[in-house]
């Protein structure tokens, strides 16, 4: 009697702690993820980081299908990831990438007085901008002469090209859409993958890596990300090819950063340019030029992938709560001094 009441609560005993260990299994990471690494450890069951090594032999955090960041959205209502610090592991998705061989375009452009941001810009991405991946950076200028002489790196590239002078800062920034349509098409096929389209009144002060690689890729406007879309500056005026009606919207995207695959961004650029051409035929300038048409285009054509203002910030100078790490920020300017009809 005694024996078969020992055995009892024996079978019990084993049944509570093997209830236990499933539990701990199956709430890992919502529970205390520190509990199952020890009863694993300890029960040497040689499971710590079974499964989890990517092909170069990484050894990396399990990644959890239930905790991440609650304080920001990480994925749009068409399921395209927003990218904010924390939702990625830069080691894990570097050594994805790595395996590649790929080549990153990047288009500045510095006319006039920009071509004092320059230094700052290269210098910065040098530090910062795709560290370790081949980048190929082509510069539009007005001043060849003016390019500072920046130092690259090992699999860094810039090509200079020679623009005429332009009167109107708006018609330089606008232009930027066929001058990138044609690069497309006449240069890049077979030189690179992924292309950026970057402002030169920018500097770099943390990782922008391939965790920004996407097929069609908006940055979020760092004006308007917190905004009910009613304050968003899009193009209300019909005429306009721009033409968003009231009401519609999904973000306020900036014009001074987009890339994504070769095929997608030629396909938005020309669009943009056809459609500000429609414009000027229709004597009709968009409120915000180039900006404005990019918008329209990611309403209809929606992004793949999202940077979150991280990604470019308004002024280093400027925090928010949920900008944890400012990678990329406009720098202060004097509009009035810098632009050549202000
Ligand atoms: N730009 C330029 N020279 C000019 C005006 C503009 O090279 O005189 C280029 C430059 O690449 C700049 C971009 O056009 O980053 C967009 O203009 P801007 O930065 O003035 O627009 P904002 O970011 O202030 O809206
Ligand atoms: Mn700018």
């Amino acid at each position: 009697m005694v024996l078969r009441q020992s055995f009892l609560i024996i079978l019990a005993f084993f049944g509570m702690v093997l209830c236990g260990l499933i539990y701990l299994n199956t709430n890992q990471n919502s529970c205390k993820p520190q509990i199952i690494e020890k009863v694993i450890t300890k029960k040497n069951w040689k499971l710590k980081n079974f499964g989890l090594r990517s092909p170069v032999g990484l050894v990396y955090n399990q990644p959890s299908a239930l905790v991440s960041r609650t304080d920001v959205a990480s994925v749009t209502p068409w399921l395209a990831p927003i990218v904010w610090e924390g939702t990625f592991d830069s080691r894990v998705i570097d050594s994805i990438y790595k395996q590649q061989n790929i080549t990153i375009a990047t288009t500045v452009f510095a006319l006039g007085k920009y071509t004092r941001f320059l230094k700052d810009f290269l210098e910065s991405a040098e530090e910062h901008y795709f560290v370790g991946f081949r980048v190929h950076f082509y510069l539009f200028t007005d001043q060849p002469e003016e390019v500072p002489n920046v130092k690259l790196g090992q699999e860094r590239y810039l090509t200079v090209k020679t623009l005429p002078s332009m009167n109107r800062w708006q018609d330089i920034s606008m232009s930027r859409m066929e001058i990138l349509e044609k690069l497309i098409e006449n240069e890049l096929a077979s030189e690179a993958d992924y292309i950026f389209c970057l402002d030169v009144d920018t500097k770099f002060y943390g990782r922008w890596g391939v965790e920004s690689l996407g097929r069609l890729v908006g940055v979020i406007h760092p004006w308007f990300f917190n905004v009910p879309r009613f304050l968003f500056t899009y193009e209300h005026r019909p005429k306009s090819q721009a033409y968003i009606p009231a009401g519609k919207g999904d973000f306020y995207y900036t014009g001074a950063a987009f890339g994504g695959s070769l095929k997608d961004v030629h396909n938005l650029t020309k669009t943009c340019r056809e459609q500000m051409n429609i414009d000027t035929a229709n004597s009709i300038e968009a409120l915000w030029h180039e900006e404005s048409h990019l918008n329209k285009y990611f309403l209809y054509n929606k992004p793949s992938k999202l940077l979150s203002p991280e990604y470019l910030w308004r002024d280093i100078s400027m925090s928010s709560g949920s900008v944890k790490i400012i990678r990329f920020s406009h720098v202060a300017k004097n509009n009035a001094e810098v632009r050549p009809n202000l």
